[in-house]
């Protein structure tokens, strides 16, 4: 007897849910998908533009080929030949130390240093801090395995200054977060699986970099960006799903569980479609109003992962305009420091064909999770501070040739301490409702490759309950 073909919503048309659909698509070619956005563009964060002759990723502007899954998703849709890599003659980043770029120590990875003598020499840090940096080969391993802060396990191991100075801006401008609330264990385990491993993060990333291995951390030759930008790998996603299955401005308002499937109702047109199975790829709090009906203590637990906000301002000035070199990738900004800006980066540097020869791309990061307030400021407001941070920091003058501010509200969740075991109960609750999959960001991994995984994974899921069941 042929089985009828199954009929699957996605809801959420950024990476998660994009990935979701088309691994669907690649698993079971016969089921009927349809992706509901509620925007009249795919993407969500992701989004490439054009702005004074020069390509600006709006949002994400690359992606790590560490964790396989983006890579592979690229390879699987022919789209690995537009990847290129962070331009090798100029991987290094600054941190702003007294108000003046210094170089990132060579080797130094998110947290800890892979070479001694480059940390020896570097003004960032006073003798003292940095026998305190190297005196962690001393500090005894933490003695349970519960979950700590970002801040508590840096000053543990390497002291105050060199959080302070190095580790908190690295990884804080990454997450956009409170590094006195940002869980070690759900955005780096590495670190934490090392001290037990090692007993010493530096004797961890020293070993790793011997074996060539990326435990470590970032390290730039593993990031590669699309040469047309971000979106262009939304795009060639869409492009493989069956016409029709996207629905653009259809924004989902409620997801009830009936006796035969799932009802979706939209609330312009006000329409309700029945389904097989749902896949909910949108962020956890709208997730939550979704399914209210559904389960309360999911709909509270989905509610209680926080978000921060961000301001991308992209800045294009003429080469000339400039005192510094730009001859690194952008900086970051310690918390101690007291500035507006959390970090920027020189996009026409880090990838090629960003910006035409004489002119400067600049990408400055404002607001975050300590920072909120600066998201209500007007756009010329916000022009105002990344200008005079950019003249401070880097000796922008004068006008830049253009300017234009993109406000990410609620858009990076935040994993605080605690986040996994919170994930697992909402996971646990979630396989208790049949044909219903939560995928995105807010779970495991806000980076695009965990995005793509959480995705296929849901879609995986989603097939294996379907095949079963109907
Ligand atoms: C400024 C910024 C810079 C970043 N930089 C990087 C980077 O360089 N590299 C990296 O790996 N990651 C980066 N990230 C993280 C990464 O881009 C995101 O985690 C990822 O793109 C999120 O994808 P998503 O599909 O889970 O969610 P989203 O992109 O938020 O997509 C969700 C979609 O659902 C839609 N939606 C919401 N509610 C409904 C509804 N009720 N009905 C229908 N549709 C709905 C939204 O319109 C949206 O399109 C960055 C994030 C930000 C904000």
């Amino acid at each position: 007897m042929q089985q009828r073909p199954k009929q699957i919503a996605v809801i959420g048309g950024g990476i998660s849910g994009l990935s979701a659909a088309h691994h669907l698509q690649e698993l079971d070619s016969h089921c009927r998908i349809t992706l509901f956005e509620a925007s009249d563009r795919i993407g969500g964060v992701i989004r490439s533009e054009q702005q004074a002759d020069c390509l600006v990723d709006r949002g994400a502007d690359m992606f790590t080929t560490r964790d396989p899954w983006a890579l592979d998703l690229c390879q699987r849709i022919d789209f690995d030949q537009q990847l290129i890599s962070t331009n090798a003659k100029q991987r290094r980043a600054f941190v702003v130390h007294r108000g003046k770029l210094c170089e990132v120590p060579p080797g130094f990875t998110l947290m800890s240093p892979s070479r001694i003598y480059p940390v020896l020499r570097t003004p960032l840090l006073s003798w003292k801090g940095k026998l305190r940096l190297a005196a962690e080969l001393l500090v005894p391993r933490k003695k349970d395995q519960m979950d700590e802060s970002l801040k508590a396990m840096a000053t543990r191991r390497f002291g105050k200054e060199a959080y302070e100075r190095l580790i908190q801006p690295l990884i804080g401008g990454i997450y956009t977060a409170d590094p006195q609330k940002l869980s070690m264990a759900a955005t780096m385990p590495q670190f934490a699986e090392m001290e037990r491993e090692f007993g010493s993060l530096i004797r961890g990333v020293r070993k790793a970099a011997r074996h060539n291995t990326s435990a470590s951390g970032a390290r730039y030759g593993m990031f590669v960006a699309p040469r047309g930008g971000m979106t262009d790998l939304v795009n060639a996603i869409a492009a493989r799903l069956p016409a029709n299955t996207i629905r653009r401005q259809q924004t989902i308002s409620r997801v009830q569980r009936t006796a035969t499937g799932w009802e979706l109702h939209t609330s312009q047109p006000q329409q309700s479609q029945m389904f097989d199975g749902v896949i909910v790829a949108i962020p956890a709090f709208r997730a939550a109003d979704l399914l209210a009906d559904n389960h309360r203590e999911l709909t509270t637990r989905l509610r209680s992962i926080p978000y921060a906000s961000a301001v991308v301002a992209a800045l294009v000035y003429r080469r000339e305009q400039i005192k510094h070199a730009l001859n690194g990738f952008g900086f970051v900004v310690p918390q101690c420091e007291g500035r507006k800006v959390l970090a920027a980066s020189f996009s026409h540097v880090k990838f090629s064909g960003r910006a035409p020869q004489d002119l400067a791309l600049i990408r400055v990061f404002l607001g975050g999770a300590l920072q909120p307030q600066l998201l209500d400021l007007a756009d010329h407001e916000l022009e105002q501070i990344a200008r005079a941070e950019l003249n401070e920091l880097i000796g922008a003058q004068g006008e830049p040739i253009a300017s234009q501010s993109v406000r990410w509200r609620q858009a990076m969740p935040q994993y605080h301490v605690g986040h996994l075991e919170l994930v697992d109960k909402i996971e646990q609750t979630v396989a208790t409702l049949p044909g219903l999959e939560l995928a995105g960001n807010a779970y495991r991994g806000v980076g695009i490759p965990f995005c793509i995984r959480s995705g296929e994974q849901a879609a995986e899921r989603l097939l294996t309950y379907c095949n079963q069941a109907l």
